[in-house]
């Protein structure tokens, strides 16, 4: 298989930026240069963005039940060229292929619900407070939308908001990352070659400040939508609120994984340490912070650190790798300045906590015990293949401490009891709360954050209403 040279999308035409230009894309597994990604001008911005003025006034005219058969149909497109896609998403993002297959089979889930779902975008009726009156309710869509998505699930994250807008009746432009821009395409070739009208979605690469300074502000654009970190989530949240456009932000998280002393501490270590190494740690929702009740402690840093040096970790393309390299160079230096400062400040690295050979980016599954509180590790989101785990006296100690940083994306316990698990629902600040299971983002519940981590959701009914304006409208005979 052959890494594609990638090209922009606008009105339908895979093309070059205008004057050529381009970026190198790298493989993470051993950092060669395997193709390129063209790089986006302003002019070429400008196509894009009277593509989607056009593409948005033929999308929203047309029935929710044409729309919904583009979408089943691109979905079925992408199912027929998983092993392909899934090839090309390992070699820039570093992901083992069986991850890469299931990340596809999940997009897919998406798209067919949020087809299904647009048909169910209802208004209502209001009662009047006269006979001569009718009040009505309508939902609309909300315009071209731009969307900025990042690295780690490079389809996933794009048909969350893509597939919500489509089935709503908005246009998108799609400002990809350019790390691993070739099965963003992919995806989008899929929406194309289904029947999607020419100008609905538009797909640009670049430099992500140019274009997110020119997109957000622009009068054609009505809606944002940013998945990434949340330095930069804040940057151009302020720089939307100033051109007063609609919002959906999904950011960092630092999740918690709450350990009950009576939980079932096999089940937690299964699931949870499978959970923590998934795409070497690169999840939003990724399990982080550990806090395990003292009782329980032994038997699940036993058990998590065990898992942890079991695990096979090299290239993605390789039979039976569980893990693969951090997508970039910048993670694994992350990783070794997160362990420095945790051991520097009295953890105990229990295993891992250096990065593998030379080429590649390659970083050993890491465990660190009782980092303090005020260390790296516990205030930062770590990003990638680490675990820190401290001890709690009991669960409202746990539960403050889930609490005490400004993330709110995800968290996580394991108990065997109902009053642990009705106080963790009512007490834990957080978007998504998982008891004794992994994270099951589906397309019908909702995903997002609260607190630092963002607003908006995307998932879930709540996931169309982001996509549409209300619109009141009241008549009266005369
Ligand atoms: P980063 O903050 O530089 O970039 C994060 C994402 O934002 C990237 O996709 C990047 O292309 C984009 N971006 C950066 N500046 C932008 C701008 N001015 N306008 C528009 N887009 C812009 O960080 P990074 O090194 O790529 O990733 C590391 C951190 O990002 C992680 O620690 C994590 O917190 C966060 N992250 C979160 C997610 C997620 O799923 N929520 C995904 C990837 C990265």
């Amino acid at each position: 298989m052959t890494y594609p040279n990638v090209q922009l999308l606008i009105n339908n035409e895979w093309r070059a930026a205008r004057g050529g230009a381009t970026l190198p894309v790298h493989n993470p597994a051993d950092g060669s240069t395997i193709g390129t990604v063209a790089k986006a001008s302003i002019a070429d911005l400008d196509d894009a963005l009277a593509a989607a003025a056009k593409g948005f006034e033929v999308w929203k005219n047309t029935p929710a039940v044409e729309r919904a058969k583009v979408m089943r149909a691109a979905a079925a497109l992408l199912r027929e060229r998983t092993d392909a896609i899934a090839t090309v998403m390992t070699m820039e993002q570093g992901k083992p292929l069986a991850e890469a297959k299931i990340e596809i089979g999940m997009s897919c889930d998406i798209i067919e619900w949020f087809a299904e779902e647009s048909r169910r975008v209802y208004g209502r009726i209001v009662s009047p407070r006269s006979l001569a009156q009718q009040q009505m309710v309508l939902k609309e869509p909300v315009g071209p939308v731009a969307a900025f998505t990042p690295w780690n699930f490079p389809i996933n994250q794009v048909v969350r908001k893509l597939s919500a807008a489509l089935a709503t009746g908005c246009s998108m432009i799609v400002k990809a990352a350019e790390e691993t821009p070739a099965s963003p395409a992919e995806l989008i070739r899929a929406f194309v070659d289904a029947g999607l009208p020419p100008g609905v979605v538009g797909l640009v690469y670049g430099d992500p400040a140019e274009i997110s300074n020119y997109l957000i502000p622009h009068p054609v654009i009505r809606k944002i939508t940013f998945t990434g970190s949340t330095p930069v989530g804040k940057m151009l949240a302020s720089l939307a609120g100033k051109h007063m456009k609609r919002l959906t932000m999904e950011l960092g998280g630092h999740a918690p994984v709450i350990v009950a002393a009576d939980a079932n501490i096999a089940h937690a270590v299964k699931v949870i340490a499978g959970a923590k190494f998934r795409n070497a740690g690169q999840v939003c929702i990724s399990p982080t912070r550990f806090l395990v009740e003292e009782g329980a402690r032994d038997e699940f840093v036993a058990g998590l650190v065990k898992y942890s040096q079991g695990l096979k970790v090299g290239s993605g393309l390789e039979a039976g790798i569980q893990m693969g390299p951090l997508a970039n160079p910048r993670r694994v230096s992350a990783m070794q300045e997160i362990t420095e400062d945790a051991v520097k400040r009295g953890a105990t690295l229990a295993t891992g906590g250096e990065r593998i050979g030379s080429i590649g980016n390659f970083f050993k599954p890491t465990v660190l015990l009782d980092p303090p509180l005020d260390s790296s590790v516990f205030n930062n989101e770590p990003f990638g293949p680490m675990a820190a785990v401290r001890s709690v006296k009991n669960l409202d100690e746990a539960i403050a401490e889930a609490n005490r940083l400004p993330f709110g994306l995800s968290a996580y316990a394991f108990t065997s009891s109902i009053k642990n698990a009705h106080q963790l629902s009512a007490q834990v600040q957080t978007g998504m709360l998982w008891i004794n299971q992994q994270a099951a983002p589906w397309a019908e519940l909702p995903f997002g954050g609260i607190k630092d981590s963002g607003y908006g959701s995307e998932g879930g009914p709540e996931a169309l209403e982001a996509y549409l304006n209300t619109k009141t409208v009241a008549m009266t005979s005369v």
